[in-house]
Parts: structure tokens; sequence; C-alpha cells
């Protein structure tokens, strides 16, 4: 079905349609000129946006609307979960041609649904606009934090251990594969992991919950760029060791097939969506007791030093080398 046989007013009946009727805390969802929502007492209010661009952050010719809907929501889900917060309602804004057909905005907007069920987060609204260009997506999303448990890139101290979720590198080996063409096959799980990034949102709060970061930030650039943000923003340096970045399986083999270095998509590939954070030496055994009973997966991969001594990265060979910045920049990619 045409965008135009049913219109732009036809088109948010029908989202609207998909989603729950407002609750409780939402007084007013889609439907008036703005939302109504009801946020909780005493906690601060998070606010996040961000855009995934055609042909700039996916590319239609092996993207599935479904994935591409859930994305969108989990690139700001990490958000707020870097902060240590839960997420709540958001907003959608679409710019939308009419290449695209009624189906597959109802394929983007079920991803999106399946995403926001997970989670527990309300659609309150958006915007629809046609373009002639790229098709894009915006959501700006807000969370809640109590304020004792809020987790900002500032405030790691020197003498902290790197911890870092999941594995690195997967997204980065999937997006190489799929610009290649061709069948991805036994690789399929790294392609996953590029459409499908799962934001660490349950892990942000627990581990604010238990009061064990002293700084967090969302890896969505690339180790070697985001643990530069945190060091920057905290004003300190960083030293990684190379031997305990987490490498998944698939990677590896993949590494060994193409002759790459697994550890050039861990430190350099962005879209990993882990969260990085540092953990004072206090709580440390906290946070092993929630590793060792599985309620979170992280790995130790090195510490926060004097901000004088930089970034640097113990490589296999024992060696101390200094770490470039070399993620993804928009302006320079
Ligand atoms: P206005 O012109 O007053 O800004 P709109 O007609 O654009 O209102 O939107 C009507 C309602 O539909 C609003 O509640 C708005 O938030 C919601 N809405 C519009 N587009 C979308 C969309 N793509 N996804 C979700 N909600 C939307
Ligand atoms: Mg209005």
């Amino acid at each position: 079905m045409n965008l135009r046989q049913i219109g732009e007013f036809g088109l948010i009946r029908r989202i609207q349609k998909q989603f729950h009727p407002p609750l409780f805390s939402v007084p007013l969802g889609i439907g008036d000129d703005a939302a109504a929502i009801l946020p909780t007492p005493g906690k601060y209010l998070l606010l996040t946006t961000d855009s995934l661009l055609e042909q700039v952050h996916f590319d239609l010719s092996f993207t599935d609307f479904s994935e591409l809907g859930r994305k969108a929501l989990a690139v700001n889900l990490s958000d707020i979960a870097a902060m240590g917060g839960r997420p709540r309602f958001f907003l959608v804004s679409l710019g939308v041609s009419d290449r695209q057909t009624v189906q597959e905005i109802d394929r983007l907007y079920r991803g999106m649904r399946k995403a926001s069920r997970e989670a527990g987060t309300e659609l309150i609204g958006g915007n629809t606009t046609y373009t002639r260009g790229p098709l894009f997506i915006s959501i700006t999303l807000l969370g809640e934090v109590s304020k004792k448990e809020m987790t900002t890139r500032a405030g790691a101290k020197r003498g902290d251990h790197l911890y870092v979720t999941g594995t690195l590198g997967d997204a980065a080996a999937g997006l190489a594969l799929l610009k290649k063409g061709g069948e991805t096959g036994r690789f399929a799980g790294l392609v996953r992991r590029y459409h499908l990034p799962e934001a660490r949102w349950r892990e942000g709060a627990l581990l604010a919950e238990n009061a064990i970061p002293s700084a967090m930030i969302d890896l969505s650039d690339g180790l070697s760029s985001d643990l530069r943000h945190l060091s920057e923003q905290s004003r300190v340096g960083a030293e990684l060791d190379l031997g305990s970045i987490p490498i998944s399986p698939p990677l590896k083999r993949y590494a060994r097939r193409t002759g790459a270095d697994p550890l050039e998509y861990a430190l350099n590939g962005g879209e990993d969506y882990e969260l990085l954070f540092a953990v004072p030496d206090k709580k440390v055994k906290r946070l092993e007791a929630l590793i060792g009973r599985g309620a979170i997966a992280a790995r130790r991969i090195g510490k926060i030093v004097e901000a004088a001594k930089g970034l640097t990265a113990r490589g296999l060979d024992g060696r101390l080398r200094p770490i470039e910045p070399k993620g993804y920049d928009h302006f320079r990619a």
C-alpha cells in the first residue's frame, strides 16, 4: 500500500493503534498538540536524541525495516543506560518519501514496539514529514534516574579499574561483511550484532543501583574514541590491557579467516553499544559478585591512571603504546 492512499493523518492513526492506549504515567499520548507525562517525583529526567539517516547509518539494500526500528530505539536506550537510568518515554520523528510503502513503515514501528515492550518504554508522540531525500528516523527518549544513581562520564579516579560489558568489535566486522556483499553464512551472528545491537539498559541500571561505577559511557563510536571521552571528562589517563579485551568466538574465527586483527575491530569499530565503566577498588568485590552469579557479563580491561600518562595500551608483547582515537567521526569518515 502506498502512503498517498492513507495520507499523513492516516499513517499517524495507524501508528497510534499499534501502541498501548495511554497509561497512568501518560495522561496524554499521541493525538494532541503535545504529550503530557507524569514524571516520578524526586528523580532527574534524562533526555537524549539520536537519528538514523539512510546512506549514513543504514543502507536499505541490506536493512530490514523491523530491525531498523529496533536499532533506532536501541541506540537511544544505550544512552540512558550509560547514565544509569531507566528508559521511560519516546518520540519518533520520521522523514519518509513515497519510495516507502505503508507495510514498510508498519514494520519499522513493529521493530520499535518490540524493543519498546522489552525495555518498558511508551511511545508518546512524534512528527511525520515527507522528504525527497533519504529516509530518516530520529528518536527522542526520556529516562529517569534517582539523583544519587546518576552516572556521568566524569568521576573516574586514578586507580579505578576499567570494565566493559559483553564483547567488542562484532558489529564493525558485521558491517564489513555486509559491505563486501555476498553470503554472510556462518558469520550471521556478527551481522546480527550490527543490525540488532542490544542496548545494555538492564546492566546500566543494575550497576548504578549497586553504586558501582564512578564513571560510565556507552560505546557507540568505538572503544578508542569513547575511552577518550570518558578520560577527558574525568581528567584522567587510562591503560588498557589488550590481552583482556573481550572478543567473541565468531569474531576470532572471522579474523582468522580474513587475516584481520580482531583488536582493530574491537578498538576502533563502532556500534557495539556496550558499556565502558570505571570501578573504584572498594567496589570491585561487589561487581565481581554480580558477574559471578550471572547478573551481568562484564570484564576488566585496564585501569585508570593519572592524566599525564595519557591513553596507552599494553600489547600482547607486554609493551605500552599510545592509543590513537580511531573510532567513528562523522566529519572525518
Ligand atoms: P502538530 O501539527 O500539532 O504538531 P501532528 O499532526 O504533527 O501535530 O501530530 C499529531 C499527533 O501525532 C501528535 O500527538 C504527534 O506527537 C503524533 N505523531 C506525529 N507523527 C508521529 C510519528 N511518526 N510517530 C508517532 N507519533 C506521531
Ligand atoms: Mg499542533
